[in-house]
């Protein structure tokens, strides 16, 4: 048995695994020879203090103790061609997740997705971004891997289920991502990498029977006595099954109002909204690691900030090191940030969504729309947005210290959002409490991260698509819908994940639970 050992060393130590054995062997009083092997079990950043230091969890092996390299590996998947066919739509984390769940579990999945294959996909982001236009169904929330595949991919979650956590880790390593996500306390994979492992998952699914149809978007549930009994496409081809996966994202405003429609219950949902703020990533290595530079064995430094502001949760969401601003609307007419890195987060500048918390009676002003009120109040902002910018797909934007004192920035320095920005008061795009909020609250981050309250940091607004503004309500036993028979809400859309990995887990938790069904 290898000896497990915590320990903390400094972060040029910690890139040489020889000077870590030298630190362990002195530890442990034994000569470098006497070990045979180290494993790196976890690995994360204390920069609490003075001298930032790499905590590290190791086994140990001593001469005359095997190591054995234990590679995640794929699930043996059968080949499911003439089984028992069940529709997932939405090809995000979610649906593909629980594709490959229901091959595992011996059914075939339909996949149905409006977008386009990751290679197609690209084409229309280069559209919006140079060109400012926008499709519909293919864009950086909608098309093969969903939301999260041209993303910074960060791996996190707060599920506190580990085991569930982990195999979705070693599932993207044997899909060809690196291991070093099983290792980091803060894994993250990065846009350069994550279409490749998408692309081999849908091969996958194909390979053992499964259909994916990309272009092919779901325009109405067939229903008979409570009960699905499949889906109509754009062009009113009808597929049949008595099992749907619904894990369209939580952009899909023409599913929630097809289900609202229909009169299939859902419900509003709080969630969050406000800017994106980008600074220098010197400046945040600075201020989290402080120094003047951060050095070659640091990464470029993430911060996390969290503060009640009036009474309510202003806080930093999905932010990138080393990363990019996004155009991630999902229609003409409006305007909405978020962020992507590549792998090595190797961009000049860090991004963070700030973000307030919104609650039901927010959308009073909107309660004509019943369930759809929350959507009706992000559509407003977004269409604000898009109109005080100039009705392309450049964002409003504002010097941070010029937005906390209400003053018009003279200029907007060139920024990572490649469409481009118009200087606007910022107050003009949100309603009165969410920008007296953000205003205070950088006031007060500013005092926590000392460097960070600058008018070298540039805000873009608005970032609105942090978490579904509708819920789909399933039972919490069976994860079917509340009346509907058949139909498994799944994923970020239906308001039981945020993020890719939740949203994988929520997936495979969908087709486990119709494979149970089905068994009965
Ligand atoms: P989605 O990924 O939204 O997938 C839904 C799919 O359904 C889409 O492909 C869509 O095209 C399809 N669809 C919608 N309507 C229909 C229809 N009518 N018919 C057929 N198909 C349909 N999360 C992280 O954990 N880490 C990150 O670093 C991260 N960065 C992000 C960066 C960006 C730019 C964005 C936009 C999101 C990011 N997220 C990140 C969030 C993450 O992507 C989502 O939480 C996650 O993708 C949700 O998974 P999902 O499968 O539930 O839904």
């Amino acid at each position: 048995m290898p000896k497990e050992l915590l320990t903390q060393v400094a972060p040029a130590v910690a890139a040489d695994l020889n000077q870590v054995k030298e630190h362990v062997s002195k530890m442990l009083r034994c000569s470098p020879f006497d070990i045979s092997h180290l494993s790196i079990r976890k690995r994360s950043i204390d920069a609490r203090q003075k001298s930032i230091k790499v905590n590290l969890k190791l086994d140990v092996y001593f001469q005359g103790e095997t190591f054995v390299e234990q590679a995640p590996e794929l699930p043996d998947y059968q080949n499911v061609e003439n089984a028992r066919e069940i529709i997932v739509i939405g090809a995000g984390p979610a649906g593909l997740f629980a594709a490959l769940q229901l091959i595992e579990c011996g059914l075939r999945p339909i996949v149905i997705e409006r977008g386009k294959d990751v290679r197609g996909r690209r084409r229309d982001l280069k559209a919006i971004n140079r060109d400012h236009i926008v499709n519909e169904d293919s864009n950086y929330c909608f098309g093969e891997g969903g939301a999260g595949t041209y993303s910074d991919g960060k791996l996190y979650t707060r599920s506190k289920k580990r085991g569930d956590v982990d195999r979705i880790l070693e599932l993207l390593v044997a899909f060809g991502a690196s291991d070093e996500i099983l290792i980091e306390a803060h894994p993250h994979i990065g846009t350069n990498k994550l279409p490749k492992i998408i692309e081999d998952i849908r091969n996958k699914i194909i390979e053992c029977g499964g259909k994916v149809l990309f272009d092919t978007k779901v325009v109405d549930i067939l229903t008979e006595s409570n009960q699905v009994k499949g889906i109509v496409t754009q062009t009113g081809d009808k597929i049949l099954s008595d099992h749907i996966i619904l894990a369209t994202g939580h952009s899909a405003r023409d599913i929630f109002e097809l289900l609202d429609r229909k009169k299939i219950f859902i419900e509003a949902k709080p969630f969050a909204l406000g800017v994106r703020a980008e600074h220098p990533q010197t400046l945040i290595d600075q201020i989290q690691y402080s120094c003047d530079f951060r050095g070659e064995f640091l990464p470029p430094a993430p911060y996390s900030i969290v503060k009640q502001v009036n009474g309510r949760g202003m806080y930093s969401f999905c932010m990138c090191p080393g990363g990019v601003i996004a155009p991630c609307a999902t229609s003409p007419g409006e305007v909405v940030t978020n962020g992507w890195s590549p792998s090595k987060r190797d961009q000049e500048t860090a991004n963070s969504g700030i973000v307030v918390e919104l609650r039901l009676e927010d959308f009073v002003p909107f309660a004509k729309f019943g369930a759809l009120a929350g959507m009706e109040f992000q559509k407003s902002i977004e269409q604000k947005a898009w109109n005080v910018a100039g009705q392309t797909q450049k964002v409003p934007a504002q010097r941070m210290i010029d937005f906390t004192q209400t003053k018009v920035s003279a200029d907007i320095p060139k920024t990572s959002y490649v469409p481009g920005t118009t200087s606007v008061e910022l107050g003009r795009v949100f309603p009165g409490f969410i920008t007296q909020t953000l205003r205070q609250g950088f006031v007060e981050f500013g005092k926590s991260m000392r460097g960070y309250l600058t008018n070298d940091a540039v805000l873009h607004a608005p970032e609105s698509r942090t978490s579904s503004p509708v819920r789909i309500p399933r039972d919490a036993v069976s994860l079917e819908h509340v009346h509907l028979k058949g139909l498994y809400p799944c994923g970020e859309g239906a308001g039981y994940a945020g993020g890719i990995v939740s949203a994988a887990i929520d997936g495979e938790k969908c087709a486990l639970k119709i494979a149970e069904s089905i068994r009965r």
